[in-house]
């Protein structure tokens, strides 16, 4: 199955200026098209061409991993954000303070690994089929999904996320990036 570019739910200017018209331009427009138009120039007349995507990303390695990844990952994050301010549901306030301790502790440290990532890469909350919640670094395409894990929330820490509106600063981008996130998605996925 050929992919393609999902869909925004809002236009590309209406996070600005948290999140640029430009950065759109370039990190949805440019690189999560690139690593589509890769996923299917090399998954083509082989075993994952007919695969979902999300199937490949538990079963390739190398090349087809990496682009499969990178296409889920930024899918699942753009999905994630909104232009309107959401309250956080109380289902996901009573499982982050359980987790956590509360929703400011589970904020501060997810904030510290996602600033400590070394290099390029993605910070996730996710769950276990227990329904324990956990917060992972992982590098470069990395997904919490190769764990058997269930990604509930993540935020893109790879330079190309934040250059343009931040330059080099990645903590101001985690700053601005939590008061996009749509509480509500992340809470319909527990
Ligand atoms: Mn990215």
């Amino acid at each position: 199955m050929k992919h393609t570019l999902p869909e925004l739910p809002y236009s590309q200017d209406a996070l600005a200026p948290a999140m640029s018209a430009e950065t759109f331009e370039y990190h949805y427009g440019k690189h999560l098209q690139t690593y589509i138009d890769n996923l299917n120039r090399m998954i083509e007349g082989s075993p994952y061409e007919d695969m979902s995507l999300e199937d490949i990303v538990k079963k390739a390695t190398g090349g087809i991993f990496n682009n499969a990844a990178q296409t889920w990952n930024h899918t699942f994050f753009f999905q994630t954000l909104t232009p309107e301010r959401r309250e956080m549901p109380e289902k996901l306030v009573t499982a982050l303070t359980e987790a956590f301790g509360s929703t400011e502790a589970f904020k501060d440290e997810f904030t510290k690994a996602a600033i400590s990532l070394f290099g390029s890469g993605w910070t996730w909350l996710a769950v276990d089929a227990d329904g324990k919640l956990s917060i992972l670094q992982e590098s470069n395409a990395g997904n919490p999904l190769t764990k058997g894990l269930r990604p509930l929330l993540t935020v893109d820490v790879w330079e190309h996320a934040y250059y343009i509106d931040y330059r080099n600063r990645r903590a101001a981008y985690i700053e601005a990036w939590w008061n996009l996130v749509d509480w509500e998605k992340v809470a319909g996925r527990l």
